[in-house]
């Protein structure tokens, strides 16, 4: 018992039923949707997730401060009715019914901006994985006091079975203190205690180092983490994929190391970009700093704000690696 229990299972029945969504949606993406940049698949999915799972989490704890990503400015005004509708649309086909006005409600509880407990939820994390077809994540976790309790991180395109296509997606999860754990993303009940625990590898050289880093070089400098992959004796070429799919991945030791290096002086990581994989990595044994080795700050609103980029590995390797960040200029 960790006395979270009701927390996780809101927070897991919320993501799978928003992984439900994106998943319907995502198979709706043509080849000529994809060359004509079309991106209201994305659009539509990542409201439906948000709307889903602020309805489930404003149920169960109406008095949760929620942070999530998106608002229903831009749905309400006229031009984007038909987006709404088919908002409306996607949410009933898991069985979440509610008018246009009730869905930019439920979207609108995610306008927080912190609080000595919230939530914090990306709806669609790794919005060009989605339409490319490839990674993405739901990620949701609960803030207390600055401090992640509960992480569910699910990634809908990522097997279960590493390296084995036919296997259900993931669904991470982790309690401060109590493991992180993963479930198929389809599992027809969510029972905790049939999920399979989650530990990061025990790599503790650089010639077996597998790093993995954003797919977009303007979230996270590639050419920078091949300087301090070569600086380090780094051999194995970097493993990219969109979303937190990337502390998935290292939490279940697929991967030893994630660098997201700043490509911009003034951009902030936002927190729901990292709160719910930092749990599940923290938690399956590995470390996340930012690149000057301190921790996350959850506590400055929307945004880390007193951070700058996220160094994350299976533990032994980490201050080496910071220092190796640092030695290469990176700031
Ligand atoms: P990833 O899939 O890891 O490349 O990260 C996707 C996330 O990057 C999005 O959810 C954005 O919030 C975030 N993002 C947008 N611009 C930047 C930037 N300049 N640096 C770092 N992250 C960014
Ligand atoms: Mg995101």
């Amino acid at each position: 018992m960790h006395g979270f229990e009701k927390e996780l299972t809101i927070g897991l029945q919320s993501v799978q039923l928003a992984a439900r969504v994106c998943q319907t949606v995502q198979k709706q993406i043509t080849r000529e949707k994809l060359d004509k940049k079309d991106k209201s698949p994305v659009t539509i999915a990542d409201f439906a997730s948000q709307a889903a799972i602020c309805r489930a989490l404003s149920q169960a704890f109406p008095s949760d401060v929620i942070v999530g990503e998106e608002d229903s400015s831009e749905l309400k005004s006229p031009e984007n009715a038909g987006f709404l509708d088919q908002i409306v649309a996607e949410l009933a086909k898991v069985g979440v019914h509610g008018s246009p006005d009730e869905v930019c409600g439920w979207i609108d509880r995610g306008a927080g901006n912190g609080d000595h407990r919230f939530w914090t939820l990306d709806p669609i994390d790794g919005t060009k994985g989605f339409l490319r077809g490839e990674q993405y994540a739901v990620s949701l976790a609960l803030i207390i006091e600055g401090r992640i309790e509960v992480a569910v991180l699910g990634c809908p395109n990522l097997p279960i079975v590493a390296g084995d296509a036919t296997s259900p997606g993931s669904l991470f999860f982790a309690v401060r203190g109590a493991g992180a754990y993963v479930l198929p993303i389809d599992a027809a009940s969510l029972d905790v205690a049939a999920a399979k625990r989650v530990t990061v590898s025990g790599a503790s050289v650089w010639s077996d180092a597998r790093v993995c880093e954003s797919v977009e070089s303007g979230h996270s400098s590639h050419s920078r983490s091949e300087m301090i992959a070569q600086s380090l004796g780094i051999v194995l070429p970097p493993v990219r994929l969109d979303s937190q799919a990337k502390y998935a991945v290292v939490a279940r030791g697929e991967a030893d190391l994630y660098l997201r290096l700043p490509t911009k002086q003034d951009y902030r990581e936002k927190i729901w970009d990292h709160a719910g994989g930092v749990l599940v990595v923290e938690e399956a044994g590995g470390k996340v700093t930012d690149v000057a080795g301190k921790p996350l700050d959850f506590t400055h609103g929307r945004e880390l704000a007193v951070n700058r980029g996220v160094v994350v590995s299976n533990g032994r390797m980490h201050d080496a690696l910071v220092a190796a960040v640092i030695a290469a200029g990176v700031s």
